[in-house]
């Protein structure tokens, strides 16, 4: 599969997504817009699929939200919310 890279312009955190996919809305960190720039992914970046919208995106640290909509991700990523009681 071909990712397409973005910057986010206020943080500088960068994303990759599916090239089939729509551009990332806003920076799955600090929200600002992203820019689209061209670097190729990085080994240590995870695959995220937002449960909320169903797009994915690859990052190097957990999202706090989805790159796409206004989902927020548990903090603890690797830990299901139902364990959280
Ligand atoms: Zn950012
Ligand atoms: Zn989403």
């Amino acid at each position: 599969m071909e990712f397409r890279s973005f910057e986010c312009k206020g943080c500088g955190t960068v994303i990759w997504v599916p090239e089939t996919q729509d551009d990332p809305l806003y920076c799955p960190i600090c929200r600002s817009g992203m820019t689209e720039v061209e670097i190729k992914p990085d080994e240590k970046a995870k695959v995220f699929t937002c449960p909320e919208c169903g797009n994915e995106f690859l990052m190097t640290k957990p999202p706090y939200k989805c790159a796409y909509c206004n989902y927020t991700f548990p903090t603890t990523p690797y830990l299901r919310q139902e364990e959280r009681l």
